[in-house]
Parts: structure tokens; C-alpha cells; sequence
């Protein structure tokens, strides 16, 4: 007879193989933040090239200040749903600016990305409907369409070609199709050639929903992420993102022009029937959200990070991803060996993130750096003195 623990033990025993005495990359333990990008682990101030705080907001005063505040006057939790006693007006305030932000119509707020996810396409998709995914969209994405019951049709990575095949596959004359892609894609950090995606909508009358979660903040002039940067914002049925990034909280939203939007909050489940979002979070957002739609300075001194990095990178002969972007994948090898050099990497004083198979091939795991606004160019040749010292020492890139 089977054992349902048993698919438990078989997973901690792959994980077990990852560890080493010290450290684990699945969860470095952080004992303290020091600031934006420095926080302290096993006792020593670490650097931090692996996170997801692009504008260093988690430290700003105003979002402090926002959340500290509203802590003192909401208490620390709303202790319900939004369809029960956990609307407060900061929550509708925060969805009225979203849409504003964005010059659209209608945006709802969730409780984190993950779940946003899940109601956007659970609500507009069911047994009968197509979801063309690409092949790189994150889990979340995945596990929503699955959720919502719809056939599943893959498209190759960032190849229109491949979504136009799969589109033109499906019956002729249906409105029920939604494709969905993502701004920036958090593995290899590449963009989504989206006027070439928008055409493609447009021949097969299907709708397009963009993840932006990654290129929030960084793209765009007013830094709405990749559709506003390539022009194609208003071709975009639905955009969706996260607070976990850029605006430096936990949550979700979408903004959309359709009026039909307003019925998720009646019955997307994945927002009814979960607690919503903190006071001192949604102040915090809503402080992160004005800074990074009107500071675009912040925006210039990420991309001065990126570029900083990229170029030390390829000078000490590292294989890093082909885009610039504020991803930046750093090509090691087999699991084993990406491994070796992040206990050696963070061993040094530096952390940052590991990818290991099914989100790339086997023989070429990485080590995904993430740049933010407060990475000084101090902190961007520290990272890079220790990434060459450990390179050359394990000979991944040529000794000078
Ligand atoms: N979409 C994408 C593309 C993401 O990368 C993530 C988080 N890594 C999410 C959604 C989920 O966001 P959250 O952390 O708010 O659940």
C-alpha cells in the first residue's frame, strides 16, 4: 500500500543533497536587514544581488513612515476578507490609483500576486476556453490556468511564430482565448517582443493579459513595465503585477479597460475567500506606488547597476543572459557546480539566487543576479570582486 508521506521523504531527500552545513539556497536564513541591500547571515553583513527590490523602496522614509502610520490607526491585520469586513478605504483608495496610474478604467487589489493570478484568469476562463501560455510564464500563471479548468496550449519562449501556430490551430470564429505572457521573464531576464505578440492577438481575436510583476518600476517612462515601453499599453486587455517587487510590499493587482472587470470582486475566489492585504502593507504600496510612477531617477540608477554589472561580468569572461535587463543570469553549469560557487559566493559576503532544473536545462544552471536603484557602484564592483575571486578559484572564468 502506498504511503502519502512518502513523496514528502523522496523530497527531502533531494533536498538534503543540496545543503551543506551552513547554508541552504532553497532558505538562507536572514538574521537581520540592514538596509535596502544589505542584511546579515550566519553572523556576517552580506550583500544582496537576489532580491526582487528593484527600487530599493522596502527602506524608503515615506513607505516606512505610510506603513508605521497606518499601523497606528488600523491595528496590525483587517481579520477578513475583502467581502466581509476587510475593505478598508485605503484598499479602494489603492485600487482607484492603480487604475489612474495606469490610465484605465478598472484595477482590483488581492492579497498577493500568486492569487491575483489565480482570479483574473479562474474568472475569465472555463472548461471550453483556451489559455495559450508561453513557455517560460511563471508558475502562478501556470497553475491558473489549470485552475480555471481551460485547455492549455503551450507557445515556444518569446516566438510569435509559434503563438500564431497555435492560434490559427484552434476553431475558427471563437472569442474564447486569452494569451498570456509576461513583461520581463525572472529567469533569463529577456523582455516579450510584445508588438509582435499584439499582432498576433489581433489576427486571432484573442485577448492578451501581461504580466508585468518584473518590469514594474524599470520600464516604461513612468515605469508601467514593458507594454508602456514598447508602445503597446492600450492593446493590452489585462495587466497584471505584484507588490513584492518594485512597491515593496505583499499583494496583487489588474488593471483592465474592460467594464466587466468589476465582477471579480463578486466571484474570483481566490479573492473572496482569503484575508486581505494589512494596513501598514497597503499604506506602505500605495507611498511605494507614487514614488516609483513619479521618481524616475530611481529607474536611471537601476539601469546604471545593470550595466555596471553586465560589464565587469563579461569582462572577466562570465556567460551572462543576452538582454540587458535588471536580471541578470549568470551561466555555471551542472546543479552541482552552481552550488559549489553560491556556498563559495555567499561564503564571501554575497548572496544571490540560484536556478536550478525545470527552470533551465540540466548542464547549464545558474546564478541569477537582480539589480536594484540602490546598489551603489561600490556595491556592484564588491559584487563583482567576489564573484571574479570565486570564478577564477574554481575556474569557471580564466585566472587574469
Ligand atoms: N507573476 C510573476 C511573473 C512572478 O515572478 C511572481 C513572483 N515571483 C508572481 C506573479 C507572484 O507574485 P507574488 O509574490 O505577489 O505572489
Amino acid at each position: 500500500m502506498a504511503d502519502l508521506l512518502q513523496r514528502l521523504r523522496a523530497v527531502a531527500a533531494q533536498a538534503r543533497a543540496l545543503d551543506d552545513t551552513t547554508s541552504r539556497p532553497l532558505e538562507t536564513v536572514i538574521d537581520e536587514a540592514v538596509d535596502a541591500c544589505e542584511v546579515v547571515v550566519a553572523g556576517r553583513r552580506t550583500l544582496v544581488f537576489g532580491s526582487n527590490n528593484y527600487f530599493g523602496l522596502t527602506r524608503h522614509p515615506d513607505v516606512v513612515a505610510a506603513a508605521k502610520s497606518a499601523l497606528d490607526r488600523f491595528g496590525s491585520a483587517t481579520t477578513g476578507s475583502r467581502i466581509a469586513n476587510g475593505t478598508l478605504a485605503m484598499h479602494r483608495d489603492l485600487e482607484r490609483e492603480l487604475a489612474e496610474a495606469f490610465g484605465r478604467r478598472a484595477a482590483v487589489v488581492f492579497s498577493t500576486g500568486y492569487q491575483g493570478n489565480l482570479a483574473v484568469v479562474g474568472a475569465l476562463c472555463a472548461a471550453g476556453d483556451f489559455v495559450l501560455l508561453d513557455a517560460d510564464c511563471h508558475a502562478s500563471l501556470y497553475d491558473a490556468a489549470r485552475l480555471s479548468g481551460a485547455t492549455i496550449v503551450g507557445f515556444r519562449h518569446n516566438a510569435p511564430d509559434s503563438l500564431a501556430r497555435q492560434l490559427g490551430r484552434l476553431p475558427a470564429g471563437g472569442k474564447n482565448r486569452l494569451v498570456i505572457v509576461e513583461g520581463l521573464y525572472s529567469i533569463h531576464g529577456d523582455v516579450a517582443p510584445l508588438r509582435e505578440i499584439v499582432r498576433e492577438c489581433r489576427q486571432a481575436d484573442a485577448y492578451l493579459m501581461v504580466d508585468e510583476a518584473h518590469s514594474f518600476g524599470p520600464y516604461g517612462d513612468r515605469g508601467l513595465g514593458c507594454a508602456e515601453a514598447q508602445g503597446v499599453s492600450d492593446a493590452v486587455d489585462f495587466v497584471v503585477g505584484t507588490f513584492s517587487k518594485t512597491l515593496a510590499g505583499i499583494g496583487g493587482f489588474v488593471v483592465s479597460d474592460h467594464p466587466e472587470l468589476d465582477a471579480l470582486h463578486m466571484l474570483a475566489r481566490p479573492y473572496l475567500f482569503t484575508a486581505s492585504g494589512s494596513p501598514a502593507n497597503i499604506a506602505g504600496v500605495r507611498a511605494a506606488l507614487a514614488i516609483a510612477t513619479g521618481q524616475r531617477d530611481l529607474a536611471t540608477r537601476v539601469w546604471r547597476a545593470v550595466h555596471r554589472l553586465r560589464a565587469g561580468l563579461i569582462a572577466m569572461g562570465f556567460r551572462i543572459g543576452a538582454t540587458a535587463s535588471p536580471i541578470v543570469p549568470v551561466t555555471i553549469g551542472t546543479l552541482g557546480r552552481t552550488l559549489e560557487v553560491w556556498h563559495a559566493v555567499l561564503d564571501a559576503g554575497l548572496y544571490v539566487n540560484v536556478v536550478a532544473p525545470p527552470a533551465c536545462p540540466a548542464d547549464a544552471c545558474l546564478l541569477r543576479m537582480s539589480c536594484s536603484s540602490s546598489h551603489t557602484d561600490a556595491h556592484v564592483d564588491r559584487a563583482l570582486e567576489v564573484l571574479g575571486g570565486v570564478g577564477r578559484e574554481l575556474g569557471i572564468v580564466p585566472a587574469r
